[in-house]
């Protein structure tokens, strides 16, 4: 066995459960090693109930003094018992595990470990788990791996199977040159991988940590450049300027451009007519007006007599740029040249598609990674633009290229990150940024409340609406469970049309929904026939509705501060004042004093580098921060200074041997190749 034998090499692992592993995107055993834990359960001394702490997963011994109670709530089934400790009361409950009413005996003790919360000054845990005080003793002190999981993969599975490979592989030896390793203080390979998914001490698992985290960093900066490499020096076949349309179209605008649009677009022009094909990202706040400079560059192609390509991370943001841009093409009838292209077309809808963009009159062509599919012949592409977080990535530049397509590339994001850590995240492209927000927005109003707030914020909506206004609700999360997460946004809609006044309509929106379910219920509320979304985080990327003026997120001490930023900017987005109105479910303090950072700030780049502060880096598990910058273990944010320590390596490694073709750089070279092949266009920045 090596790492590149299929799973179903190890024992236990048959073609069922190999399935399971692909949709995890775990194919090879070599995968699977690389998929590191996502946290670890530590198993500490059980506490005494005075010593519990909020939001945090501990222990507890207690004797059971009588049989758990079970009830019918709605979908569930909840079984729930109750502890008491010198007068301190402790509430369990478990969802849909009725059985437990007998198998849990009064008279016996237990230990309880689960996540404490604490509402108003009680007690109580969710779905705790169980143990004997003899299997925990095993357990006592001992740090095991947590693991993402799909349906039907369970932890034990993936934990068996990273043993066994572990066990048995022939691994890899060392492949980072020594000088490098000395340098920056890396354990070694081997040692780090088994480490990470089985830490023995928490000092070795930062160590661990530390060097798979600047391994990730480093073939990705070394792959970049390589990239840059053969993409930089491209002749520019594709020569762009902007003609009349675009005079028209700018001077038709309902509003003049920022002054950090017209830069940008000066700097767009000036790479579009240059010598060598654009490769440019523009980094702007949400709301700062990205689109319009995508229009304003695929306009100037299509005067030039090229097409321009527009690929959005989802269908919804596909179907909404394609609607915006006609209705701004409108006024000079060119509506018409604006193709849509994405996966729930019909077969028939697809083929005419393509006929239109194989011909040539389809000039603006707007959808999702369709766009770039074998099957999509274009007559004269000459630029793509790709939105929020989509990175174009060597995949699908070689695919253009294998039709003889070099066109030029502007890559718009929103997620906040510093001057110094972009340069670095995108060293293959040019990098403009919008520093300016138009004119006349009004800064959002924040609030961060509890649980108790929320009938205020329920009439607080209705007066909105009844004003005319639309409002967003994200629903609590359910960690790890996306059935539940579904049947939580159903049964919170329902309750909610119970709640609000009459004839508001309120509609809902999960991930798990069909593609063109979703797009009906986002243009019902683009067209303001929808009042209230309730939606999980799908929402969060680059919706515009400018008539939204409230964002009420529940369980907001769950996320991210950027993700709660990045959801906040589906409002503010219009002439109206908007609010965004954060429900805390924690009484922690220090949930308490992160949150209150988004209610002092609207900048994007401060909020996430004052979370960085406040966290420390010493909570390397806690809540993912960026979420958008997709590294498997290593986040811009936590481990910005690995960062960048692994970008000056890779710096002096450029000047000392570039196509590294030493004797001791071999190993790396051969990782890196690999790293090409496996990793980069996995990547979505
Ligand atoms: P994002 O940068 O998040 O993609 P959008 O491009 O969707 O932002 O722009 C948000 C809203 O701001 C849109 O409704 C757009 O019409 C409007 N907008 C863009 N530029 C300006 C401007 N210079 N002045 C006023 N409104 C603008
Ligand atoms: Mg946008």
């Amino acid at each position: 066995m090596n790492t590149a034998s299929p799973i179903t090499a190890l024992k236990g692992v048959g073609e069922k459960t190999a399935a399971l592993f692909h949709r995890v995107g775990v194919d090879t055993v070599g995968e699977l090693l690389s998929y590191y834990p996502r946290t670890y359960d530590v198993y500490e001394k059980p506490k005494n109930f005075a010593d519990l702490e909020p939001d945090r997963v501990q222990a507890v011994t207690a004797m059971l003094h009588r049989t758990p109670e079970g009830k019918k709530a709605g979908r569930y089934h909840i079984t729930t018992a109750v502890l008491t400790e010198n007068g301190i009361r402790l509430s369990l409950s478990w969802f849909n595990m009725p059985y437990l009413r007998n198998s849990l005996l009064p008279g016996r003790t237990y230990i309880f470990r689960g996540r404490v919360q604490k509402k108003k000054e009680r007690l109580s845990m969710d779905q705790p788990e169980i143990y004997t005080p003899e299997d925990y003793e095993k357990l006592l002190g001992t740090m095991q791996p947590v693991y993402g999981l799909t349906g039907g993969l369970s932890n034990k599975t993936v934990t068996k199977a990273v043993r066994q490979a572990l066990d048995e592989l022939a691994l890899d030896p060392e492949y980072l040159p020594e000088h490098i390793r000395n340098e920056q203080q890396l354990a070694e390979y081997n040692f780090a991988l088994r480490t990470i998914h089985f830490p023995v001490k928490r000092e070795d698992l930062l160590l661990a940590r530390k060097r798979l985290v600047f391994d990730e960093f480093f073939l990705f900066i070394l792959a970049l450049r390589q990239m840059k490499e053969q993409t930089e020096d491209t002749v520019n076949a594709c020569v762009i300027r902007p003609g009349a349309a675009v005079e028209t179209l700018l001077s038709s605008l309902p509003y003049e451009l920022t002054g950090a649009q017209k830069r940008v677009w000066q700097e767009i022009q000036s790479d579009l007519a240059g010598e060598t094909v654009m490769n440019r990202l523009v980094q702007g706040d949400v709301g700062s007006g990205k689109t319009v400079l995508a229009l304003l560059a695929l306009l100037s192609a299509v005067e030039s007599g090229f097409q321009g390509a527009m690929m959005a991370p989802t269908e919804v943001l596909a179907r909404q740029h394609a609607e915006s841009i006609r209705e701004l093409l409108l006024g000079l009838s060119m509506e018409d040249c604006v193709e849509l292209l994405t996966g729930s077309m019909t077969a028939k809808e697809k083929r005419e598609a393509y006929a239109r963009i194989e011909s040539g009159e389809a000039r603006i062509i707007v959808g999702t990674h369709a766009l770039i599919q074998e099957k999509v012949q274009y007559a004269r592409l000459g630029l793509v633009v790709t939105d929020e977080q989509h990175r174009f990535g060597v995949r699908q530049r070689e695919t253009l290229a294998g039709k003889g397509l070099h066109p030029h590339v502007l890559v718009m994001s929103a997620t906040p990150i510093p001057r110094t850590l972009a340069i670095i995240i995108y060293g293959d492209l040019d990098i403009s940024v919008i520093d300016e927000l138009p004119a006349n927005r009004l800064p959002i109003k924040n609030c961060v409340v509890d649980e108790s707030y929320r009938p205020k914020a329920y009439r607080f909506i209705e007066r909105e609406v009844a004003a005319g206004r639309q409002v967003y609700i994200i629903c609590p999360m359910v960690e790890e469970n996306p059935e539940i997460e579904i049947e939580n946004v159903v049964d919170y809609t329902e309750k909610l049309r119970k709640e609000l006044a009459a004839g508001i309509t309120i509609e809902y929106l999960h991930g798990k929904m069909k593609a063109a379910e979703k797009n009906d219920i986002m243009e019902r509320f683009a067209a303001g026939e929808i009042q209230v979304l309730v939606s999980t985080t799908v929402i969060e990327v680059g919706v515009n509705v400018p008539n939204a003026t409230v964002m009420m997120v529940e369980n907001a001490e769950r996320f991210g501060l950027a993700q709660l930023h990045q959801l906040r900017g589906r409002v503010g987005r219009g002439s109206h004042q908007s609010y965004c109105i954060f429900v805390s479910g924690s009484d922690s303090k220090e949930t308490r004093k992160r949150l209150e950072i988004l209610n002092r700030s609207n900048d994007g780049f401060y909020i996430a580098s004052e979370d960085l502060k406040l966290r420390g880096p010493g909570d390397l598990f806690g809540v993912r921060q960026s979420g958008i910058l997709e590294f498997r273990i290593g986040d811009i944010f936590t481990d910005a200074l690995i960062l960048q320590a692994a970008s000056e390596e890779a710096a002096k490694l450029e000047k000392q041997d570039p196509d590294l073709s030493l004797a001791e750089h071999r190993g790396l070279r051969e990782k890196l190749s690999e790293y090409r092949r496996a990793g980069l266009e996995r990547m979505s920045l």
